[in-house]
């Protein structure tokens, strides 16, 4: 069975009693070279363990279980069950848990079904849950690479340099964690039901340790938080009326004591500026205590 062939997924489905629901982001993938270019993007062979969110019909998993030792599908829609048992069968390295990825305890669900092999995502993810799931996946750190399919939108926040329009806090966290590559766009005539939008794949590379050295990284992403929070408001004021313990006079030294305009917004720092921003106001709070 061709599972991207719009006429047979369709029919599959009528079979099955199934219904697409918008709200966990049904758009299946109804073009064969999309899952098979996704699943070549993810450098994948028999020593990868692949976690997919999301298999719908199980089209990318296919292509997924041709490359990889072993493939681990969480799906969240039950009624997807007896679908996935008929065009899965005969892939013996795929299994798929039922529930929700966002309650997963990610690690403990790695040792139990992959254990001994490099683990990777590989995903065409429901948008509605795009950023809580990639920061579970990047926070966890359990993964080497992520190469996944989300809305471009959100893909080009993620990949923006410094002083652009989508440069900002989602796009820093990412950025701290991974390297970012934007490999290709996917258009809405590729999936059924049609979203709104067009699509990109991008592909995550785990950084082996922060891209700069930082004291307090909570501290880092408060003040990356705040500073994104009102883009309007200059760094100064920003901090001062959103970070605990910051005083105005506080973040203006800083700023000053590092050569920075006291009138800079957050948009003009990439990462390395707001590390060293943090290590300043963290050493002059310490003097103060
Ligand atoms: N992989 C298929 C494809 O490419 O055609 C389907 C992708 S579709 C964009 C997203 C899939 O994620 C759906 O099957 C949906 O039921 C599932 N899903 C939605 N929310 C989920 C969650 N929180 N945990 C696991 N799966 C979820």
């Amino acid at each position: 069975m061709d599972l991207t062939d719009y006429k047979e997924i369709r029919a599959l489905l009528e079979r099955h009693g199934f219904r697409f629901s918008k709200a966990l982001g049904q758009n299946f993938l109804t073009a064969a070279w999309v899952p098979r270019d996704i699943a070549e993007a993810a450098g994948l062979d028999a020593e990868t363990g692949v976690l997919e969110i999301g298999p719908g019909v199980g089209c990318l998993t296919r292509e997924l279980s041709l490359r990889a030792g072993k493939v681990v599908s969480v799906e969240l829609d039950r009624s997807l069950q007896p679908v996935l048992a008929e065009t899965l069968t005969g892939c013996e390295n795929v299994e798929v848990v039922f529930g929700d990825i966002l309650k997963q305890d990610i690690p403990a669900l790695l040792e139990e079904t992959m254990p001994g092999l490099r683990h990777v995502v590989c995903a065409n993810l429901p948008y509605n849950v795009t950023t809580p799931v990639l920061t579970a996946l990047l926070g966890c750190g359990c993964f080497e690479t992520l190469t996944v399919m989300i809305q471009r939108e959100v893909a080009r926040r993620i990949c923006a340099p410094p002083n652009t329009p989508d440069y900002g806090a989602f796009g820093i966290f990412v950025q701290w964690h991974a390297q970012t590559e934007l490999l290709f766009d996917v258009p809405p005539s590729c999936f059924v039901p049609q979203p709104k939008v067009t699509s990109s794949v991008i592909r995550l590379t785990r950084r082996a340790s922060p891209p700069v050295p930082v004291t307090d990284e909570a501290l880092l992403f408060r003040i990356v938080r705040a500073a994104f929070n009102q883009r309007r408001k200059t760094l100064v004021n920003a901090l001062a009326s959103q970070v605990p313990g910051v005083t105005k006079e506080m973040a203006g030294q800083t700023l000053e004591v590092l050569g920075y305009d006291t009138r800079i917004r957050g948009e003009a720092l990439d990462i390395g500026g707001f590390a060293k921003i943090t290590d300043k106001i963290r050493t002059i709070q310490n003097a103060d205590l």
